[in-house]
């Protein structure tokens, strides 16, 4: 995950709020020192860090704990909450809508920032959300950037409107321009620079006044750190961008300086780049990602994905059912389908509350799904009885069922164990603080989740 040290030392530090007896003085002291110490390692600016640690002992000095959670739970929601604030305002998107005509997003930023790579990435995104989307290269400067452009469009099936050779960017976009009416939406690659020179400036401004696009997003690069906020402000002086992407976060212990060093500008972060394929963009949502980086899970992000599988009720009661723990074969099977529905399982898990410390193993969840394939085909040979009480199926059930789904007695077994493991599972979580539960699993190494071989 992106900011992986930073999110360890602050998961430590939490957890220490955790085991300690009571919330002291020495504590919080302790506390703040530690948050200081993991934000400065991400080369967050000195000043933004006293800022923030004063910000949180100011309120814990002043604010009463709320009625219904103890102290240390508000200490931890305190911290959660300054984070946020500290990493900008609330998510934020961009308007893209389907219209008269096309909505044009052009990226600007210097040389090697990213700006090709996201603008495929953005195609994708906009894509699969069911915009007409076309990528449009108007990078004069380097003689591979249309080739580079051209190949991103053919992976991810994309069209592409570029001229090679030309070294007007205006008249590209005046060539291709009546044939772009037909699209939803526009992104527009441009040149870059070492450095916003005047002549990059004129460039943009240009493109600006012909091209008129409704975004214009500053690509810049997460491994400048707090860098980042010069490059960001003078951008946005001479050009007027009206959003940032920060790119390359996975690849850098300096994102926390980058994302600290944007959010203080009047530009906000609307995305970031988690690495170098085309699905590498996510949306920059502060809650979900100081959540995340606190490990106390991404249960925004998580209904998120759950409503682009399922209707929200569907969803809303697969996670009440899979906690309550009284289920038969049937349930087992819909919630793991429509957990795979939701995307990679292991991506998933990562956004669920306590889950990323269990340490599941990534192959077990790979394998997971082949398996349900297979399940399927077996289910078909149960009889309605014996799929609402797997309990039922003994040696000789078990060799009819395998051999009317021709799989093996063997196998068949397998699944009803499987079953019963994952029910003993679920029913521990019966009642309890499936976060606490997971932790626990996780350093024991989670007996009775179903091994998948
Ligand atoms: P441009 O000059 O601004 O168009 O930059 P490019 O799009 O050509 O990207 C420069 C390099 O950065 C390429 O090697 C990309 O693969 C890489 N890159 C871009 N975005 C990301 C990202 O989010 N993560 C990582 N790891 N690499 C990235
Ligand atoms: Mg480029």
């Amino acid at each position: 995950m992106v900011l992986d040290k930073l999110g360890e030392s602050l998961k430590g530090t939490l957890a220490k709020i955790a085991k300690s007896m009571f919330v002291s003085d020495k504590l919080i002291n302790e506390l703040v020192k530690d948050i200081q110490r993991a934000l400065l390692q991400s080369d967050v600016n000195v000043k933004l860090v006293f800022n923030l640690t004063n910000q949180i002992k100011e309120r814990v000095k002043s604010e009463d704990t709320p009625k219904g959670i103890s102290k240390k739970e508000h200490l931890i929601n305190i911290v959660y909450e300054e984070l946020v604030v500290f990493l900008g305002k609330e998510k934020l998107e961009l308007k893209v809508t389907k219209g008269k005509e096309p909505i044009r997003i052009m990226l600007v930023g210097l040389f090697g920032a990213g700006k090709t790579t996201t603008a495929g990435k953005l195609a994708k995104y906009y894509t699969n959300r069911g915009f007409k989307t076309a990528l449009v290269g108007l990078d004069v400067h380097r003689p591979a950037a249309m080739d580079q452009l051209e190949q991103i469009g053919k992976q991810i099936n994309v069209p592409v409107f570029i001229k090679k050779g030309e070294k007007d960017a205006l008249k590209i976009w005046k060539e291709h321009e009546p044939e772009l009416q037909k699209f939803d939406l526009l992104i527009i690659d441009t040149a870059g620079r070492d450095a916003l020179s005047d002549d990059l400036i004129k460039e943009i401004e240009e493109v600006n006044k012909k091209i008129k696009p409704q975004e214009r997003l500053l690509v810049i690069s997460a491994d400048l750190g707090q860098a980042a906020q010069t490059q960001a402000e003078q951008f946005h002086k001479s050009c007027n961008i009206t959003g940032i992407i920060a790119t390359k976060m996975d690849g850098t212990a300096k994102a926390g300086g980058a994302l600290s060093a944007c959010a203080v500008t009047d530009a906000p972060i609307i995305f970031i780049g988690v690495g170098e394929k085309s699905e590498d963009l996510e949306p920059f949502n502060p809650k979900g990602f100081v959540g995340r980086l606190l490990g106390m899970g991404d249960l925004e992000a998580l209904l998120d994905k759950a409503q682009g599988a399922m209707d929200e009720d569907e969803a809303k009661d697969l996670g009440k059912r899979f906690l309550k723990g009284d289920f038969n074969l049937i349930d087992l099977y819909e919630q793991m389908e429509a957990m795979n529905k939701m995307g990679p399982l292991n991506k998933l898990l990562d956004m669920v509350p306590g889950m990323n410390q269990a340490k599941i193993p990534k192959d077990m969840l790979k394998v997971q799904e082949g398996k349900l394939k297979k399940w399927k085909f077996m289910m078909g040979s149960f009889t309605k009885k014996e799929l609402e009480d797997p309990d039922l199926v003994d040696r000789a059930r078990a060799e009819r069922i395998a051999k009317g789904s021709g799989t093996s007695a063997g196998e068949i077994r397998e699944l009803v164990k499987q079953y019963r493991q994952s029910k003993k599972m679920m029913k521990m979580f019966k009642g309890k603080d499936p976060e606490k539960m997971m932790k626990k699993m996780g350093q024991k190494g989670m007996p009775g989740m179903p091994k998948f071989k």
